[in-house]
């Protein structure tokens, strides 16, 4: 049946759709299987079968998403204990798994606490929404870069917001004079994932004490990556004990699914008690939880993934310098490659992955701004230069046949 109200619901649907297909920002995705012990390949199941790919955009940084201690963990755990939580935290307790978890992580950042949550996205929709929703008369200063679940969070609180230029120090400082004796709560993030580029902690630590505000770190791609333990950015600079929240993930660098939010006792234990998104949902499987720890254990120790990855970061932007295409200039391990329009940067990635085995998504509005459409490429320590080799043969074949620009 087609219900019909003041207006037909479909048409509504079909009219936004086709919109997003003339822009070229319709979003398709491939149907992939990751091949544990073998990553970065994949299987594709394509319009001709199915066929091996080389993945070149995944968030599984490191490869732990396949490593032994992390799927042993698992295994282990899950046979022992079984599929799921068997509830929220509120009403089926607090499993065992979660809380060496969280202590873990409380550690890893030099916290006293750390709360779980089901992903990253959950972590800032509940923490910056409770924060900012409960906080009396606070003013929530965020980096126009945030990412779209700090967005989020900050949105549904419908707290007062300053958005500031990206990582504009001196606009941020005028802003806070401005705001008085309010209390504020400044957001950020450690790496921006879409540009590479960084945060600037020191300096927004040092506005934030200066003005007397909370601060509150996203560390999602930096945890595991950074630091001598891979406590993220905040532990590489020395600073995570001058931050009210760092929040991270265990669903990138540490190869499993979850989110988290460390900070003193106090600050945790309230959102604890009030952030809806923390009370209200069943509580991540008791085996993720066991392989997120092994996963962040290994980790601490281990300097070997850590420097790899940034070996390999830092190959492949010279080699995509070296040829002139247009990568931008980050310092992290993330390797943007900007082509500047959604419809050609969804033909480059179907045509890499159609012809030459080569799975990197195209990276569209809002995601990016437009204009600045692009391929992300995240070169793991599992990367070998016989990969980059087929990669770099198989861009030189793509750009110059769809005519695209190289850099200025
Ligand atoms: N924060 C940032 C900066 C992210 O880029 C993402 C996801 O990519 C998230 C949070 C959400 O993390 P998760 O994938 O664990 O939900």
């Amino acid at each position: 049946m087609v219900k019909e109200g003041a207006m037909s619901y479909d048409e509504l649907f079909r009219a936004d759709l086709d919109a997003l297909k003339a822009e070229g920002r319709y979003r398709t995705f491939a149907e992939l299987e990751r091949l544990a012990g073998n990553f970065p390949n994949a299987l594709w199941h394509g319009p001709d079968g199915v066929k091996q790919i080389t993945l070149w955009c995944s968030n599984d940084y490191l490869g732990m998403g396949q490593h032994p201690k992390v799927l042993n963990a698992i295994d282990t755990t899950m046979r022992a204990r079984g599929s799921g939580a068997g509830g929220t935290r509120n009403i089926g307790g607090n499993t065992h798994q979660h809380i060496a978890l969280e202590r873990e992580l409380a550690d890893l950042h030099g916290k006293e606490s750390a709360l779980l949550f089901t992903s990253g996205y959950v972590s800032n929709l509940a923490a910056l929404g409770t924060l900012a929703a409960n906080i009396p008369d606070v003013i929530v200063f965020s980096d126009e870069k945030n990412h779209a679940s700090m967005i989020e969070g900050i949105r549904h609180a419908r707290a007062e917001k300053v958005i500031f230029p990206h990582n504009q120090l001196k606009t941020l400082e005028a802003e806070l004079i401005k705001a008085g004796s309010r209390p504020k709560l400044l957001a950020f993030e450690s790496v921006y994932s879409m540009d590479g580029s960084v945060g600037e902690l020191q300096g927004f630590v040092e506005l934030a004490e200066k003005y007397g505000a909370l601060t509150y770190v996203d560390e999602v791609h930096a945890v595991g990556l950074y630091g001598r333990e891979g406590g993220g950015k905040s532990q590489e600079l020395g600073l995570a004990h001058r931050l009210d929240f760092i929040e991270g993930t265990l669903a990138k660098a540490f190869g499993c699914l979850g989110g988290y939010v460390a900070g003193d006792g106090l600050k945790i234990d309230w959102i604890r008690s009030k952030a809806s998104a923390f009370i209200f949902t069943t509580a991540l499987p008791p085996y993720l939880a066991a392989g997120a720890l092994a996963s962040i254990q290994h980790l601490r120790t281990s300097q070997e993934e850590r420097a790899q990855i940034h070996e390999r970061a830092d190959t492949l932007r010279k080699r995509l310098r070296a040829r002139s295409y247009p990568v931008m200039d980050a310092r992290t391990h993330i390797v943007p490659l900007i082509v500047g329009d959604a419809v050609k940067t969804k033909a480059l990635s179907n045509r890499l992955l159609e012809r030459h085995d080569i799975y990197a998504q195209a990276i569209n509005y809002p995601t990016v701004r437009r204009g600045r459409e692009r391929l992300r490429f995240t070169p793991t320590p599992l990367h070998s230069d016989a990969h980059m080799d087929q990669l770099m043969e198989a861009l030189d074949e793509c750009w110059s046949t769809l005519g695209l620009k190289a850099a200025a």
